[in-house]
């Protein structure tokens, strides 16, 4: 597999100075996911999803919340990568699968209703890890794994979680496009570029639909680095209620983008 900085061995951790775990790098996805899942490398993010998970919300008093990092889901061969911000706190992270569970009307179901319009999902809905939900041509994962505090992670969690993304991407070898959903999956994706050195001045700002070439990055950098890059970051902004509730964020909006990717499967 040539991606993103797969030669390197062992993870870094910018959170956790001090006793830093150094991991061999996984040899599969499923070792990917096992490392993720099992990571406590962020003090603040663990404690809070633990939290979360104690106190509940009324109406998922039942469940057993997942309470753990949340790794990627999807195709394997997939050619899209959908990038998202964190879990929820009682999505996600209740659920323990990306963009799932978010409630009638939430993230995960406007994002799954346009990947079952495009034909990339066979359902129009995420509820439940066990709701038959398979998707073809395209794997979700988030920037960061752990749900954060209003939705905000810290500069310093998001770099330690690319170690997760990076090591989980070596495995989706024909992963040729990334759909940043929002401005920090965007900033993130550009921030695991740069160490690579392979990040153009000014940044490439974010916006929906906005589009860079990531083959021009492969082409100016020579024989510096991995072989190969996907070859285009595209802009969506995120399908939070407040966006989908406001109207900043429509189904044509988001079928514009995924329907445009359908010959890419
Ligand atoms: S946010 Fe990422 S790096 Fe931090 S504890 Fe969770 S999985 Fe680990």
């Amino acid at each position: 597999m040539t991606f993103l900085l797969v030669a390197r061995q062992s993870y870094h951790c910018s959170v956790k100075t001090r006793n830093r775990p150094r991991f061999r790098h996984p040899s599969s996805l499923s070792a990917v996911t096992s490392q993720i899942v099992s990571c406590e490398r962020c003090p603040r993010l663990r404690s809070y999803c633990r939290g979360i998970a104690e106190t509940k919300r009324a109406a998922y008093r039942d469940w057993t919340y997942w309470a753990r990092p949340v790794p990627g889901f999807g195709d394997p061969q997939a050619r899209i990568l959908i990038l998202g911000l964190a879990p929820a706190a009682h999505g996600a992270n209740r659920t323990g699968r990306v963009f799932t569970g978010d409630g009638r009307g939430g993230s995960g179901d406007f994002l799954m209703a346009a990947l079952h319009r495009a034909g990339f999902a066979n359902r129009d809905t995420s509820d439940h890890p066990d709701d038959g939900l398979a998707l073809r041509g395209m794997y979700i994962a988030a920037a960061v794994r752990c749900a954060p505090p209003q939705n905000k992670p810290t500069p310093d969690e998001v770099a330690a979680c690319l170690d997760h993304l990076e090591a989980e991407l070596a495995h989706l070898p024909r992963v040729d496009t990334v759909v940043a959903l929002g401005k920090i999956a965007w900033d993130a994706w550009l921030q695991l570029l740069a160490r690579q050195h392979v990040l153009p001045r000014p940044k490439p700002a974010f916006g929906h639909g906005t589009v860079f070439d990531m083959r021009a990055l492969e082409r100016r950098r020579g024989s510096r680095g991995p072989a190969h890059l996907p070859g285009r970051l595209i802009g969506c902004y995120h399908p939070s209620r407040q966006n989908t509730n406001t109207g900043t964020v429509t189904p044509a909006m988001y079928d514009e983008v995924f329907q445009g990717l359908v010959g890419e499967r």
